[in-house]
């Protein structure tokens, strides 16, 4: 059983002098992983633009205008041609995200065929399809779905100035139904959105008290995208951020802290700044669904200057 944290106790740790916060961090980080190793997932966006939802950060909102266009469903083809570039550049998962509410039934059958072909890769997968029910957690799980993602952003208080079309409980019921079906859960948040740090550190504290916390936990920098609401958002101090990143590896210790969107605005520094405190994973490749997302020559270039190496996926298999 996973210790349970109280907001006041991970906000002692938050506030704690920067060199002891990250000492900390990098010291739980190596009771239980490597120390030098990074997970490398790749994001393809199979269904693109025209979401219904109204997430303010997001420009693939119907609600703002942003440039992004409506596409459908991706083919079994063009997600598979992705999927084995992505292994082929060392990615050990490959996620897929479509820009909808909720999946429906109707999408069911191509979804569990892309799961399935992409299982046999020997990549892990990961799938981000908005709100889920039971039944429809079940279908995945028994195509072979490793992790979905869908996160809760931000504190429960916050959530509303972000989001008006869902609510905060409708995302821990749709996390509830996918560790009732056996997934693993991939679950973050976005900083920068102009919450406060306390609504960063109760995020935090949502997450490391789940019955099972979340084994993925992304955590991104609000990328200000030209056209949506927080467009004109300031800049998030880096060093919260780091902290952040380091009180999600002390309070979850055993889970992945992944480097999500944001990286591009990053400088190197502030990205080892990170590793060190406990980040072990990055989203690989130069698009991360619409957004820009560092190169990999300048992906490779930066784990080679910090002697960190990717973990490998199953190449046995093919
Ligand atoms: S974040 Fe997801 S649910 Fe929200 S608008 Fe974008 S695609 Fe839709």
């Amino acid at each position: 059983m996973e210790k349970k944290w109280a907001f006041e106790e991970a906000k002692v740790l938050f506030e704690l002098p920067f060199n002891q916060l990250v000492y900390d961090a990098q010291t739980v980080h190596r009771q239980h992983f490597l120390p030098n190793t990074i997970q490398i997932s790749t994001l393809l966006s199979i269904k693109t633009g025209g979401c219904t939802e109204d997430c303010k950060y997001c420009p693939q909102s119907m609600h703002h205008n942003t440039g992004v266009e409506k596409g459908s469903l991706l083919g079994l083809d063009e997600v598979m041609e992705e999927a084995k570039e992505a292994r082929k550049k060392g990615a050990s998962r490959f996620c897929m995200g479509a820009a909808w509410r909720s999946l429906r039934d109707k999408d069911m059958p191509s979804i569990c065929e892309m799961i399935r072909e992409v299982k046999k890769l020997g990549l892990e997968v990961c799938m981000t399809l908005g709100l889920l029910k039971e039944e429809q957690a079940v279908k995945l799980k028994e195509a072979g779905l490793d992790f979905y993602n869908h996160n809760i952003d931000t504190s429960e208080e916050f959530y509303s100035k972000v989001i008006t079309t869902r609510n905060f409980q409708s995302r821990l019921d749709t996390i509830e139904c996918v560790r009732k079906a056996g997934i693993k859960v991939c679950c973050g948040g976005i900083i920068g959105m102009g919450e406060t740090n306390n609504d960063r550190i109760k995020m935090l504290v949502v997450l490391a008290n789940l019955d099972e916390p979340p084994e993925s936990i992304p955590i991104n920098k609000l990328i200000r995208i030209s056209g949506t609401p927080l467009a004109e958002q300031e800049d998030v101090d880096p060093f919260d951020f780091v902290r952040i990143v380091a009180l999600a590896r002390i309070m979850i210790p055993k889970s992945y802290v992944r480097l999500s969107a944001g990286r591009e605005q990053m400088s190197d520094e502030m990205q080892a700044l990170c590793f060190l405190a406990g980040a072990n994973s990055i989203f690989y490749g130069e698009k991360l669904l619409t957004a820009e997302n560092p190169t990999m020559q300048k992906d490779n270039a930066l784990l080679k200057r910090l002697g960190l190496r990717g973990e490998v996926c199953d190449k046995s298999l093919h």
